[in-house]
């Protein structure tokens, strides 16, 4: 899923709770629950895997962190939470799962070095998150088309925008 997506799931979710560490994990939690839909982006990530669509899949992701960055200023500067702490603490345990996957493809773990086995251990649990239901609905299927997947996220970022702002 879009970071964006992620972002906006957490901090719904930091605002649901009045406690910072619920918060944070309420946030962590809500990735992996948010990535089972599945959203398109499979092709993206096994393109820059593959060396083959590194370009577009960096311009993909790098777009959306900025919109992710927008969106979150945004929040803060529309919003007036009950607890702003917990709505950061929600945000940050939302897109937390994706940046230690962006670490751990950065960092390359090949070697025997526990941090780095650990890294690609939480990578894989991440990824598989991804094919939960589409392999229960579509056999031998990975992931919708990159265009549904599009929508998809759009309508899902449009309706969380109605529930924030
Ligand atoms: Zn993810």
């Amino acid at each position: 899923m879009f970071l964006a997506v992620h972002a906006a799931v957490g901090a719904v979710a930091g605002n649901a709770v009045n406690n910072p560490l619920a918060a944070f994990t309420l946030g962590f939690i809500s990735h992996f629950f948010t990535d089972m839909v599945p959203h398109g982006d499979e092709g993206m990530y096994q393109g820059y895997k593959s060396g083959s669509k590194v370009v577009r899949a960096l311009l993909y992701v790098g777009m959306d962190a900025l919109a992710t960055v927008v969106l979150i200023v945004l929040i803060f500067l529309k919003q007036d939470f009950f607890s702003t702490a917990n709505v950061a603490l929600g945000i940050i345990g939302g897109v937390l799962p994706d940046l230690l996957v962006g670490i751990a493809e950065v960092m390359k773990p090949k070697g025997r070095r526990w941090l780095y086995r650990k890294f690609d251990d939480f990578r894989c649990f991440h990824m598989r998150n991804h094919h939960f239901f589409i392999g229960h609905f579509r056999r031998g299927q990975k992931d919708i088309p990159l265009k549904y997947g599009l929508m998809l996220q759009a309508t899902a970022l449009a309706i969380l925008m109605k529930v924030i702002f």
